[in-house]
């Protein structure tokens, strides 16, 4: 099913478990679009946010993923009508950095030998190579690139779409152009799931795939969406479409590291694919939807299965090109 980039001998599965990620270890790191607003209890934070409660969909509240999903709303890939960004509203959010804390947290990521074995220092690596990739890229698809800002934090943090709490998994508010990561509950995650082993491509996954939705918003995709409910729906096609553009990504950031910057990925395989997916579970929408709305209600879901997410990954890493990624045309998801 996967095919040929998994090796399945073990002196691969070695270099796997050791050493997943490989940075050229001269490269310089860009920390300039990479923040940390350190624990966000209600101190700093501009603390009138609404703590994710369930149900409002309008408004602040469950914020942070209702607002996205109801921005995840398109109705096509990127066929006819691509061009620029459709100003539909929100899709030009600039970053506020007056809300940003400037801590100290990557100060000492310079150089890709700092990204081994340093998951913050490794975070730039993957930001790095996706924003190289998609810089060059998606003037290609008919869009002006401009990068996505990425924030972690812990706790919670005031954004552009609303006030999030820790219980919010990774996401991508279209409105300031922003991936928020809670890194201590990703922690957990995987702590829970993996036992702390492996899983070192699920978080390079999981930014891979928030990069899509921004790549989706660039591309003026996102604010078409029609449908949100059911497994046909533009969310789920949407949704699907940040898998595929995930597995672009993750096969043009493998193989020998080079001037480009892209490639950080000594090798991925199957195995650390199902992982990636299946973790991304507990920490992507379902999970938010389960928090704030009591109970996963199977109509609502907007990701699909994870046999559609595994297939979408593989078609766009297979292909290495965004246009396999028409998860809007396509008759079978
Ligand atoms: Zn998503």
């Amino acid at each position: 099913m996967y095919g040929a980039a998994a090796a399945d001998d073990d002196s691969a599965a070695d270099i796997r478990k050791d050493a997943p990620m490989r940075f050229n270890p001269k490269a310089r790191l860009d920390t300039s679009r990479v923040r940390d607003s350190g624990r966000g209890g209600g101190l700093g934070g501009g603390s009138a946010g609404i703590p994710i409660p369930g149900g409002t969909m309008a408004g602040g509240g469950i914020g942070t993923l209702i607002v996205i999903v109801l921005i995840f709303v398109l109705s096509q890939c990127m066929g006819g009508g691509v061009g620029l960004p459709t100003g539909g509203g929100q899709a030009q959010g600039g970053t506020d950095t007056s809300r940003m804390d400037d801590s100290e947290r990557y100060a000492n990521c310079k150089t890709g030998a700092d990204a081994e074995g340093d998951v913050d220092c490794a975070r730039i690596g993957v930001e790095n190579s996706l924003y190289s990739y998609w810089s060059q890229e998606t003037p290609e698809l008919g869009a002006e690139f401009t990068p996505a800002q990425m924030r972690t934090f812990s706790g919670a943090v005031s954004t552009g779409c609303g006030q999030a709490s820790s219980q919010v998994g990774p996401f991508y508010c279209p409105a300031d152009q922003t991936i928020y990561l809670d890194t201590t509950f990703f922690d957990d995650v995987l702590e829970s799931q993996l036992g702390g082993q492996g899983g070192e491509f699920v978080e390079p996954y999981v930014i891979g795939h928030e990069y899509g939705h921004h790549i989706q918003n660039l591309l003026g995709i996102m604010g078409q969406v029609r449908t949100q409910k059911g497994p046909e729906s533009d969310a789920v096609r949407l949704e699907l479409q940040a898998d595929c553009f995930a597995g672009v990504w993750t096969r043009a950031a493998t193989g020998t590291a080079d001037e480009s910057g892209v490639k950080i990925f000594a090798e991925v395989n199957e195995q650390d694919i199902t992982e990636a997916l299946d973790s991304a579970k507990a920490v992507g929408d379902d999970r938010i939807q389960q928090r704030s709305g009591g109970g996963v209600n199977p109509e609502g879901w907007t990701h699909g299965s994870s046999e559609q997410r595994m297939r979408w990954f593989n078609a766009g890493y297979e292909s290495g090109d965004p246009s396999a990624c028409d998860t809007f045309n396509a008759t079978e998801l």
